[in-house]
């Protein structure tokens, strides 16, 4: 299996931004593409999304980075055999040089690595889930959705200071299940909005516009849409926050301008922990900031124990600074963004070093997005367990879960991870005595 041809294109992102297109194609015709997404909160040490920068399009252009596949990566990989993937990422990581990938572009890097995994796949002529199996050495197992109801922070122009207000259904005895439940809860939401008189339209990831008063409205709002879907929080459906609390931080405060709060790290502990008494959160991404990681460290003190604590801005998918956080019990699970790393090598081994420490994992999309579901396969046969991509609303969002459901019937319902571990019975009980 040889590798004939690399092209790129500029495609456009689910917020109308332009975004990198490859497309590998090997000897006897058989080709994929792969697609770069682009984040809006982005950690510090992330991958760097190369953009034309200047006037036009506010600068976003992605000129320079299809210049990058066509005129360096194509020449360097064409004639390689694409199921050394390993191989032809390190190459790119090797040309491009820096920490960052700021010469290349993660964008373009990303676009090209995931192009030539599904291109090996669809040479070998198997499921892309089934050759991400084989390399991770996995049983595939379908992930349990983390779905979003409210969207909120950088993805709703700061309405609300909370970034992601979504649910799991950890009870469910399959994938499907889990998306019919989410389907009742996410509708039963917007009915909520509509009887107030504040539905108006979704966020960046198909959430319903966060339209609250202050934080907690958000999170009571949910608990009732859990509730009005005829589910019982904190047993059939449970709460997952995206803090982004990076985006929160300046001058070390956290300032939730919805709530009209400034609050230092020990401030932002005492509000999340009261939150997790009165709510069935079981699950808190960035809940400090990337700045903070003492923050972060007596955070997962007080409730590592209990709830999962994912960490996102603070690892940006990258395996020493995993290590490290699991040697300072920093947090309990690691986030994974392909563009976060760059390429697919460095992602699978993010997810390898967050295996090691007894962590979970999360595989995630972005807020801006393109119909790529490379991501639903990756989950799925890495047996990352769970599954971020926002909504259950726009195509770029239900293009990944929609896969899940392909993927489904090839695997089989059975083979999927649950969430019994992240149920949020301690909480129900709690609330009982
Ligand atoms: P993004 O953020 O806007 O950078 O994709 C998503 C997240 O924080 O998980
Ligand atoms: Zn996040």
């Amino acid at each position: 299996m040889r590798i004939e041809e690399v092209s790129a294109r500029r495609i456009w992102d689910s917020r109308g931004r332009p975004t990198v297109e490859a497309v590998v194609r090997l000897q006897g015709g058989v080709g994929a593409r792969g697609a770069a997404p682009a984040g809006a909160s982005r950690g510090s040490k992330e991958a760097i999304e190369l953009r034309d920068g200047g006037e036009r399009l506010g600068g976003l252009g992605v000129e320079r980075a299809v210049q990058a596949v066509r005129e360096i990566i194509a020449p360097a990989i064409i004639g390689m055999d694409p199921r050394c993937q390993r191989d032809i990422d390190s190459l790119m990581i090797e040309i491009d040089g820096t920490p960052n990938k700021s010469r290349l572009g993660g964008n373009a890097t990303t676009a090209v690595s995931l192009a030539v995994f599904n291109a090996a796949a669809a040479g070998a002529g198997v499921p892309v889930w089934r050759k991400a199996a084989d390399e991770a050495r996995q049983d595939p197992e379908l992930p349990l959705p983390e779905i979003q109801i409210f969207g909120g922070g950088t993805h709703a122009q700061r309405r609300i200071d909370i970034q992601d207000l979504m649910v799991m259904a950890p009870g469910a005895a399959n994938f499907d299940e889990c998306l019919e439940l989410t389907a009742e809860i996410y509708h039963a939401a917007g009915a909520l909005m509509r009887e107030r008189g504040r539905l108006a339209g979704v966020a960046d990831e198909g959430g319903w516009w966060p339209d609250f008063k202050c934080n907690e409205e958000a999170l009571e709002t949910l608990v009732l849409a859990i509730e009005k879907a005829g589910a019982s929080p904190g047993v059939d459906a449970v709460i997952s926050l995206d803090m982004a609390a990076s985006e929160l931080w300046s001058d070390d405060r956290y300032r939730l301008s919805l709530d009209g709060a400034e609050l230092d790290s020990g401030g932002m502990l005492d509000l999340l922990s009261s939150w997790i008494e009165a709510y069935p959160i079981v699950s808190i991404e960035d809940p400090f900031s990337e700045h903070d990681m003492e923050g972060m460290k007596s955070f997962t003190e007080a409730h590592g124990e209990r709830i999962q604590i994912v960490g996102d801005d603070c690892l940006v998918t990258n395996p020493a600074r995993i290590r490290d956080a699991a040697n300072e019990n920093a947090c309990n699970a690691a986030l994974l963004k392909v563009n976060q790393a760059g390429t697919l090598s460095e992602t699978l081994d993010a997810h390898a070093a967050a295996r090691e420490a007894g962590w979970r994992s999360i595989v995630s999309a972005r807020s801006g997005e393109t119909e790529d579901a490379t991501i639903s396969h990756l989950a799925t046969g890495w047996g990352a367990g769970q599954l971020k991509v926002g909504s259950f609303a726009r195509s770029e969002r239900m293009a990944k879960w929609n896969e899940c459901v392909r993927i489904q019937d090839e695997v089989g319902a059975r083979a999927f991870a649950g969430g019994k571990p992240l149920s949020g019975t301690w909480w129900a009980e709690s609330r009982q005595a």
